[in-house]
């Protein structure tokens, strides 16, 4: 019997970030700054139509692409605002939450030992999608770009192989909280084009671009539609982390091979949620625009804040999250600062590092989020202003 039962393919992936930064943030009464989940909820309408659904008995297998009141808000909101028309009956799936949309893109549609470019720091699920498909991965990557961060597009270029089937776009960005700009996913667009390329474009944070940045579908570009499958989730839009209700929109033969593998993964999911984020869609919108101001404002209160306590500060544009530099703090190493911080001064992190296959050029950033109730992110300031006065043993 091998001492490590977990299949080989998996072993890298044991425990995610987020499980590990959120437990020592328990252990030590931390103020969970880590992981992306607000601490408040969505709009009230909402939830009592989840109430509501879950009263009237909604309580059995939904149909297997979704409820079709999501379907067609999903179309309606897409159409409304990137001028897109997907049809609700062949050309969108609802998931559960993004993270099986992105699993379920890539089982479907790449074969075992095809290889599929990440941008790195990249979301973490994505790798460990990859692996669960027997795929490679191949990793491009951001560079720093003034206080924020662009694509390298060299790397990009010299990332894709004859055996790319497959690219994974996430912007706005997590875990630096770039909005690509639209000469970066032209450049991308033009190599997908190129070579022929399916673009998995996770927009899980399409609603929260601050300052007027504007979110651009890759879907939108010229030649994109067909090989593009858009992903996001309600649960950035209308803080819902634990519904668990995502979506993919591709053209039809794309979106049967997602489904194929969907279907099986857990075949549906969500019940009497789907209606409720369909309300919200239809309804809620001004609440969405709430939120986005609220958390451009509270970005620049924790920016703020981790520049004074001596942080090297990085412009985030959107998402929940913002990057800081632990150098001028006289630390090294990123993930030793995250797993000391909860402990020393009562606050959790997430190091960038564990975004990226290229462990060094990223091992000086952490990532904070401002998601989190103004209470919440006050005291987290309140403890990270001693960040300075005990340096890190790394
Ligand atoms: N993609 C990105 C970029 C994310 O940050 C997250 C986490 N919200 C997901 C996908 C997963 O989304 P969900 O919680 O809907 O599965
Ligand atoms: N997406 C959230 C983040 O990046 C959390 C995801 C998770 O806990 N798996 O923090």
């Amino acid at each position: 019997m091998a001492t490590i039962p977990t299949v080989a393919r998996l072993q890298p992936f044991a425990s995610t970030i987020f499980a590990e930064m959120t437990e020592l943030a328990v252990r030590h009464g931390a103020v969970n700054l880590g992981q992306g989940f607000p601490d408040s909820d969505g709009p009230a309408g909402m939830l009592d139509v989840a109430r509501q659904a879950i009263a009237d008995g909604f309580n059995q297998y939904p149909p297997g692409r979704g409820v079709p009141a999501l379907r067609q808000a999903i179309a309606t909101d897409r159409a409304r605002r990137y001028g897109t028309h997907y049809d609700p009956d062949s050309q969108i799936l609802v998931t559960v939450g993004a993270t099986e949309a992105i699993a379920a893109t890539i089982l479907g549609l790449v074969e075992p030992g095809q290889d599929v470019v990440l941008i790195e720091p990249y979301y973490d699920s994505y790798a460990a999608a990859i692996a669960l498909a027997g795929a490679r991965r191949r990793t491009a990557r951001l560079v720093p770009d003034g206080d924020g961060f662009t694509l390298d597009l060299d790397s990009l270029r010299a990332a894709i192989t004859p055996n790319t089937r497959m690219l994974l776009v996430n912007s706005p960005h997590n875990p630096t909280g770039a909005v690509l700009s639209r000469a970066d996913l032209t450049a991308i667009a033009d190599l997908a084009i190129e070579h022929d390329l399916y673009v998995m474009a996770d927009e899980a944070y399409e609603h929260l671009a601050f300052d007027g940045h504007e979110h651009i579908s890759l879907s939108t570009l010229p030649g994109m539609f067909d090989r593009t499958i858009v992903i996001s989730s309600a649960a950035k839009t209308f803080s819902v982390t634990g519904w668990k209700i995502g979506w993919a929109c591709a053209p039809a033969p794309l979106l049967d091979a997602v489904l194929a593998a969907k279907q099986f993964l857990t075949f549906v999911g969500g019940g009497p949620f789907q209606p409720a984020v369909a309300y919200a869609l239809d309804n809620e919108q001004q609440w969405v625009a709430a939120l986005r101001d609220t958390l451009a404002e509270k970005r620049l209160r924790l920016s703020a804040a981790l520049t004074e306590a001596g942080f090297g500060v990085k412009r985030s544009d959107g998402t929940y999250f913002v990057c800081a530099d632990i150098t001028p703090l006289g630390a090294t190493d990123a993930y030793d600062f995250c797993r000391e911080l909860p402990a020393r001064l009562g606050v959790a992190a997430v190091p960038v590092s564990v975004f990226a296959d290229d462990k060094a050029s990223w091992n000086r950033l952490v990532r904070f989020t401002f998601c989190k109730k103004e209470a919440t992110i006050a005291e987290g300031v309140r403890r990270l202003r001693a960040a300075h006065t005990a340096p890190a043993s790394s």
